[in-house]
């Protein structure tokens, strides 16, 4: 991860707010599809279009995932939280008021761990509330001079998980916006998509004199689509309060928008623009009460989290926290190394392989790890082969190209290739051997007066000599044998 300078004199304060779409089969308080793709205006009826007198009703299911979210996120549950509207005119909006959840959110006080160091950021609130339609403005007939609305994502279930003004950097934005979503992504609540929206995130900053207490004014940037994009947002705007305020000027507390081609922000409204939103308590829905009893089976349903399963993966199978990380990026590809792992006979071995031989080789293709044609069943099986001396690691690297070549697992290529062996013939092996002793009169020399670590010398020397192709412990052996 590149790494952003940030001005020594002054200080940022970041605060991010995440909106994550919940994976439920219908809306937050209708029965309409929360498919994506569908053509528009299809996956609607009275109550998401906003029709007088059609009434909310709660789905049970995106409360009991918001919860295991704010779970995974930390939170305290509220046993009770209320329903606001949120008051606003916009064309996607036909209620004319968007129900979320106001000053009695569903949870409060998580955080979330980022970097190395493990430092902690605070989570003040994970709330539920429904999504708003979406304006199209190309696309479709006369789109140069007409806006048109679809309203299927209007009442989708999303939740809104807000930080603490914790984050000190762009790039610790990044490691937050990243861990958030694993976690995410482990409890299944959401697929984090963030190109069909079902993650967005709003970064709140300011810039303070490094020391000072009281916190600058805020810009909140909108609608910016990739992490990547947020650093960048960032790195800018930083950049930018700070110039303000070096030139004798005021920050002011506005909304701004990135354009990432040009790499800058823009003001889109400014505060005495900005709206006052009327919150009160919404009168057609009940308070929501999560008790302890749900509580406890909500809480059943909640995985071992990214962090957690790290820590053991490097405690059970004696892997390095990189390794751990990198097979520990999705839930599946964790559950996939773990199956490995347990059964193969040395799980370093297999963790070694697949940092060793292969991250490289899917490098080299710019593919991910989830994408790579060997399996870690396929990864478990050549660290077998090569632990019980079957196969050499030479034979094992020429075995993963044909695997690769192929796009076939591993298994599949080495039944392929006729179950390969390396060489345990003796014979042929003590003439390499004695070959190699012969053209090497002044390594036995020092070897038999008592510079036992030539062995690795020669061992090397009738390796190269069998093309890889023998068995080290065998040559190790023979090599022994014919110096003493
Ligand atoms: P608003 O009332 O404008 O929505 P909130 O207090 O609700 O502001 O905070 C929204 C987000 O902005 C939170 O993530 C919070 O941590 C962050 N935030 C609040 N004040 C600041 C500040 N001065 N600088 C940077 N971030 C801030
Ligand atoms: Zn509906
Ligand atoms: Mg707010």
């Amino acid at each position: 991860m590149p790494s952003v300078a940030v001005p020594t004199t002054y200080e940022p304060v970041i605060g991010l707010e995440v909106h994550v779409q919940l994976l439920t089969a219908s809306k937050i308080f209708c029965s309409c599809s929360t498919r994506f793709g569908a053509p528009p205006n299809t996956n609607v009826c009275p109550v998401c279009l906003g029709m007088p007198g059609a009434l909310p009703v709660l789905n049970r299911k995106a409360v009991e995932f918001a919860t295991l979210a704010a779970m995974a996120l930390n939170c305290r549950i509220n046993e009770i939280s209320i329903f606001a509207r949120k008051n606003y005119f916009y064309p996607d909006l036909p209620k004319g008021y968007q129900i979320s959840q106001y000053d009695k959110p569903l949870a409060e006080h998580g955080f979330i761990d980022v970097g190395s160091d493990k430092k902690r950021i605070g989570i003040t609130r994970v709330h539920l509330e429904e999504d708003a339609g979406k304006s199209l403005h190309e696309g479709f007939p006369d789109s140069d001079e007409k806006t048109a609305i679809d309203l299927n994502r209007t009442g989708v279930p999303l939740i809104e998980i807000v930080s603490e003004p914790d984050i000190a950097t762009p790039d610790e934005a990044y490691e937050y916006l990243t861990r958030l979503k694993e976690i995410i992504l482990y409890t299944g609540v959401s697929d984090c998509n963030m190109e069909e929206g079902s993650l967005r995130c709003d970064a709140n900053v300011s810039v303070r004199p490094r020391g000072q207490k009281e916190l600058g004014t805020k810009a909140e940037i909108k609608n910016v689509n990739s992490f990547r994009f947020i650093r960048e947002a960032l790195v800018y705007e930083i950049a930018r309060q700070v110039e303000v305020i070096e030139s004798g000027g005021k920050v002011v507390q506005e909304t701004r928008l990135y354009n990432s081609t040009e790499g800058k922000t823009y003001s889109m409204r400014s505060k005495e623009q900005a709206h006052d939103y009327r919150y009160f308590p919404e009168p057609d829905l009940l308070p929501l009460v999560v008790d302890e009893k749900w509580k406890a089976e909500i809480v059943k349903t909640l995985p071992e989290l990214p962090e957690a399963r790290r820590a053991r993966f490097v405690k059970v199978y004696g892997i390095t926290e990189y390794d751990a990380q990198v097979l520990t990026v999705s839930k599946s590809l964790a559950d996939q190394f773990e199956a490995a792992a347990k059964a193969a006979k040395n799980p370093k071995r297999v963790a070694n392989l697949v940092q060793g031989e292969l991250m490289g080789r899917l490098k080299a293709m710019g593919a991910e790890i989830e994408q790579s044609p060997i399996s870690m069943n396929g990864v478990a099986a050549s660290a077998d082969l090569v632990e019980s001396g079957a196969i050499s690691g030479k034979m094992l690297k020429d075995l993963y190209d044909l695997s690769f070549a192929r796009n076939k697992d591993f298994p599949e290529v080495y039944e392929e290739e006729g179950r390969p062996q390396q060489s345990s013939d003796t014979s042929a092996l003590e003439k390499i051997i004695d070959e190699v002793v012969a053209a090497n009169p002044k390594q036995v020399e020092q070897y038999r007066a008592g510079k036992k670590t030539m062995l690795g010398f020669f061992v090397g020397q009738v390796m190269k000599a069998s093309k890889g192709q023998a068995n080290p412990q065998l040559i190790n052996e023979l090599v022994t044998k014919k110096l003493e």
